[in-house]
């Protein structure tokens, strides 16, 4: 027992030994079980490169390829009261909050944000999927008032992308009262005549669909999204009947008119920028960079103003 065996050698291999690799590298497709490299998913906005598979994306990647040149400001939400009811299952209720918290570090189950898409500007709310499944409590309400509230003041389309497993259990009846609240939210853009367009994210479920979700102006789902109340396994335990192939999924949904597009990841943005465009009889987006000025119409540049003579330098 010496310095060099206590001190020194622990250093050295803290140092050596120390890999700065980041812990998911490879993500498993849910659906095909292609291991995916996480770069390459990103750049691909989380859907898989081999079966095309939407997985969840936070809103803060969501915001960053929507709005131009990601940059977007964000609308404070009120907080509401934590854990009104002292809910404990396995968990206290605010431990499993402070543990969502720091997985995603995300403050809740929804973001909304304020910026121009295809120079439009626009509100926009995303909720997280990742965040104890996205599910709509007390703060959810609040962020999409929130949302509402500050597309009508600055006259703006609010544009609402869904995902949740459903109302938050931990916080019982109070979450349920945000069915009625978020309705009464989408109200008043419908009393100011500025357009609501929600797109439906996989999954989509539970109150979160028997509300907001599903009262938008123009109805758009990502391919394959699971959208219902009650599950498929739930339905098929309880009439005992063999469901249908692809029940409760977006194109399904499109089919028997419950929806206006399903639309793919990759093609959205451009799509929200038409179909936003057009709703607020504004002109069609411009694609690319701005043509250069005419010179007919360019401001003649002035001649710069001739040099002032010098004057003879003093002379002593
Ligand atoms: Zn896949």
């Amino acid at each position: 027992m010496n310095w060099i065996s206590n001190y020194v050698r622990p250093k050295i291999n803290s140092l050596f030994s120390r890999r700065e690799v980041p812990e998911n590298l490879w993500t498993k497709c849910p659906e095909c079980g292609t291991m995916l490299f996480h770069r390459e998913l990103k750049d691909n906005l989380n859907v898989c490169t081999t079966c095309d598979h939407h997985m969840a994306i936070t809103p803060r990647e969501r915001f960053a390829d929507l709005f131009d040149g990601g940059i977007f400001a964000e609308v404070k939400v009120p907080e509401p009261l934590a854990d009104p009811l002292h809910f404990r299952d396995q968990k206290k209720y605010p431990e499993r909050m402070k543990s969502a918290q720091k997985k995603t570090g995300e403050a809740e189950a929804m973001l909304v944000a304020e910026g121009e898409m295809g120079r439009t500007p626009i509100v926009a709310a995303c909720q997280d999927f990742t965040f104890m499944g996205g599910s709509m409590g007390m703060y959810v309400g609040n962020a999409i008032i929130a949302a509402a509230e500050r597309a009508v003041e600055l006259r703006r389309p609010l544009i609402l992308f869904s995902a949740a497993g459903g109302a938050r259990m931990q916080e019982g009846i109070l979450s349920l009262m945000q069915m009625p609240r978020t309705t009464v939210a989408v109200e008043m853009l419908r009393e100011a005549g500025l357009p609501y367009i929600v797109v439906l994210t996989h999954p989509t479920t539970g109150g979160v669909t028997a509300s907001y979700a599903m009262l938008g102006d123009i109805q758009i789902a990502e391919p394959n999204a699971l959208i219902c109340f009650a599950g498929p396994r739930v339905i098929e335990q309880t009439i005992r009947e063999k469901l249908p192939e692809g029940f409760q999924r977006a194109e399904y949904l499109l089919d028997h008119g419950m929806l206006d597009r399903v639309t793919h990841r990759k093609e959205l943005r451009e799509e929200l920028i038409t179909i936003t465009r057009l709703m607020l009889s504004l002109p069609p987006a411009v694609k690319g960079e701005l043509p250069a000025p005419d010179e007919a119409t360019a401001p003649a540049l002035e001649a710069p103003a001739p040099e002032a003579p010098k004057k003879p330098e003093k002379t002593a």
